[in-house]
């Protein structure tokens, strides 16, 4: 699986034209590597679904992107934060509080941020 490009990552906010505001990185020597160009639709028709984004969700968006190394980095170290750990029967979750009631696995309540973090974690990694 190929790793993504390293971070970090930034836009390139006022730097280009009205409505496209680029994603770059810094890669083997090349200060400008483009990750992704978030354009809006010219024509806006909800019939067809297409609704074109104001200048400003163009750039949140942008800056979502530009900052998802990260949001991944810091889940993964979330995740790998012993206070995470089941520690063995009686270990509560701190954030759905079921108790670890085996050594071998720790239920999480559906709607638990772990189990979301870990998700996240799979798609982004392409192992989902
Ligand atoms: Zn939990």
């Amino acid at each position: 699986m190929t790793e993504h490009t390293p971070e970090p990552w930034r836009t390139s906010i006022g730097e280009l034209m009205y409505g496209q505001y680029d994603v770059l990185a810094a890669k083997g020597g090349f200060p400008n590597v483009g990750i992704a160009r978030l354009v809006t639709v010219e024509f806006s028709s909800t019939a067809l679904g297409s609704v074109a984004l104001c200048r400003e969700e163009l750039a949140a968006n942008g800056r979502l992107i530009a900052a998802s190394p990260k949001l991944l980095a810091a889940c993964e170290a979330l995740l790998m934060d012993h206070n995470l750990f089941p520690r063995g029967v009686g270990w509560v979750c701190p954030f759905c509080q079921t108790e670890c009631v085996s050594m071998l696995h720790h239920k999480h309540d559906e709607d638990c941020p772990v189990l979301a973090a870990r998700k996240v974690i799979a798609e982004a990694k392409g192992i989902a």
